[in-house]
């Protein structure tokens, strides 16, 4: 089923997201993990796509089990950095055979060891690039990343807004934003993006804290900015697993609560292929749809 029929049956959509395991041990608790979250019916599931070939094919397998096997409505992450029109036309060829209709069409970052995005003038360069490309062939609910701190390179949203709407416009039916930790970024950012007519859905992409310094990480990597407060509450405590674990969790249920009382169409989770947290999470704010 594509994304979009869903839509037109849930006012809010809630998904998961997976990356690719890398070990036999790691794919172990992924099954174990999605065992848990399976039972919470989520809306759709995703796995990412990793750059630069690694773990290509890990992610289509597992795109392909979750699919078929366990039958859960599915979207393939798809990057085009470096990737000829052949290799994504095969690509695509390939996921719609398996089944999958849902895609989330990225540019990528730049391949290791490369700092700055380098533009080829034969290939992807943006991912407004990929999306029209795959959107001419009429088959795939399209799905694209949006940034409601503006992507790092774009110098601000003033520009980025703009390349969004191309986006948009190339053929994206819906967005999921990158994880932020205040929720203002992303109400500003919606409106600012319905008055310039991007009117699809723009789902939040919530990150649960379970890790002080890996979160820190996160957020530099991502340029999400996290609030003083929140550094407050959980700095005491960088050292005390189980503390900042519950302190993530009642961040995030506030941080969904909120964006859900004001009108965010569903919230994707970055399980980060952990369940406890995001099950926690969705079900505390469960409790509280359901109360309303
Ligand atoms: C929901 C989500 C899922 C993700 N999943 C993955 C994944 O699975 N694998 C992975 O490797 N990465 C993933 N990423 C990261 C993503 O690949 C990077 O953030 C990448 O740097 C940007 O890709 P994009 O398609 O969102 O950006 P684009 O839309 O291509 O934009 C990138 C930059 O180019 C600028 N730009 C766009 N169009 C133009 C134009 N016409 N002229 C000039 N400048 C322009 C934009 O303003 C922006 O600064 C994900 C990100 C999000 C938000």
């Amino acid at each position: 089923m594509k994304i979009t029929e869903l839509f037109e049956k849930q006012a809010k959509t809630f998904s998961f997201e997976f990356f690719p395991p890398k070990s036999f041990h790691a794919s172990i608790d992924l099954g174990v993990n999605v065992g848990q979250l399976m039972k919470l019916s989520p809306s759709f599931i995703s796995v990412t796509y990793g750059a630069g070939g690694s773990t290509q094919n890990i992610s289509f397998d597992l795109l392909d089990y979750l699919q078929n096997k366990m039958g859960l409505i599915s979207m393939a992450h798809y990057t085009c950095v470096g990737a000829t029109a052949d290799k994504v036309a095969a690509d695509m060829d390939f996921l719609y055979e398996k089944g999958i209709r849902n895609l989330m069409l990225l540019r990528g970052d730049p391949p290791k060891g490369e700092a700055k995005f380098r533009y080829n003038p034969n290939g992807f360069n943006y991912g407004s690039d990929l999306v029209r490309f795959v959107s001419q062939q009429n088959r795939f609910c399209i799905g694209a990343g949006a940034y409601p701190e503006s992507h790092l390179e774009s110098g601000g949203l003033v520009n980025d807004l703009p390349n969004l709407k191309t986006k948009v416009d190339a053929g994206a039916d819906f967005l999921v934003t990158q994880m932020f930790f205040d929720n203002q970024y992303y109400f500003d950012f919606v409106n600012r993006a319905r008055e310039i007519g991007i009117n699809c859905r723009i789902i939040p992409g919530v990150i649960p804290i379970t890790n002080f310094k890996q979160i820190q990480r996160f957020a530099e990597l991502s340029g999400a900015k996290i609030p003083e407060s929140t550094i407050a509450q959980l700095e005491p405590y960088q050292d005390d697993e189980k503390k900042i674990y519950q302190i993530g969790v009642d961040i995030a249920v506030q941080q969904c609560e909120e964006l859900l009382k004001n009108g965010a169409p569903g919230v994707h989770f970055y399980t980060l292929n952990k369940s406890t947290a995001t099950v926690d999470i969705f079900e505390s704010i469960a409790k509280h749809l359901k109360n309303q």
